[in-house]
């Protein structure tokens, strides 16, 4: 039987008398509170083999390694054959017109550029659950329309965003179109409770919402956008790098969810 670890950095799922971790779920700070850290159970490790069965608390020992790949992809290989298509928006729209989406000035950051960092870590971790993964480039002009006609084959098409208002609001929704299927609320509704059960901010939840990119997309294809935050409001580097990493893992565990479920 797995074990689970608790460092002051991660909980680990730890692979059964060994010291090695199969799967790592990433300890934060609260929002406005450094002296107090969160860390989310994933759901799906207690879907298979391995559920864990003890909790062992250590908050000085060094942060494990994780088992071999091998071991890994034998471990867990859940979304074999599934193919899903990200959409880091923003870019350039046109030769030479370059839209960096929302901004977060104080710190010089884009919405273009850490939407583009979180498809990377999305597609690491649907990869390492066997999926394949393909990132639409939104480097190449193409029109909203072109980009969600990458969509078609795939199981899933997922648009990433981030928000921006006054510098002051916060949290995540996830968007589907107005007409947009069953399958594409569930998929959203998936998302969205894993960007709340891993993010300390605000769930503004699943809208409807009239998006050029998810009409492009072949209806039999499930398609949402998601906001995961409000890139305008974060205060500081770090907050947002942890945003960013911990919105990725989430909505990774929310599309594993919907593919497997
Ligand atoms: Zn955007």
């Amino acid at each position: 039987m797995a074990w689970l670890k608790l460092t002051g950095k991660a909980l680990y799922l730890m692979k059964s008398s060994s010291d090695r971790f199969i799967d790592s779920s990433s300890a934060s700070s609260s929002f406005g509170s450094e002296d107090e850290l969160r860390v989310s159970i994933p759901l799906q490790w207690f879907n298979g083999r391995d559920v864990p069965g003890t909790l062992i608390v250590n908050l000085t020992s060094d942060e494990p390694l994780p088992v071999d790949d091998s071991e890994n992809r034998q471990s867990n290989q859940s979304l074999n054959g599934q193919v899903i298509v990200l959409d880091p928006g923003h870019g350039e729209v046109e030769a030479g017109v370059n839209d960096p989406g929302a901004v977060n000035r104080g710190l010089g950051r884009t919405e273009r550029d850490e939407v583009r960092k979180q498809a990377d870590l999305i597609k690491a971790e649907l990869e390492s659950k066997g999926a394949s993964v393909k990132i639409v480039e939104n480097n190449t002009g193409k029109s909203l329309g072109q980009i969600g006609s990458e969509g078609a084959g795939s199981n899933c098409f997922i648009s990433l965003h981030l928000n921006a208002f006054n510098g002051d609001a916060q949290g995540h929704e996830v968007l589907i179109d107005t007409d947009g299927t069953a399958k594409n609320e569930r998929l959203a509704g998936l998302i969205n409770e894993e960007l709340d059960r891993q993010l300390d901010i605000r769930n503004r939840g699943v809208k409807r919402q009239g998006l050029g990119v998810l009409r492009g997309v072949p209806r039999s294809v499930p398609a949402v956008l998601v906001e995961s935050f409000f890139i305008d409001s974060v205060r500081d580097a770090g907050t947002l790098d942890r945003l960013i990493g911990v919105s990725a893992k989430a909505i990774a565990t929310g599309i594993e969810r919907f593919l497997v479920g």
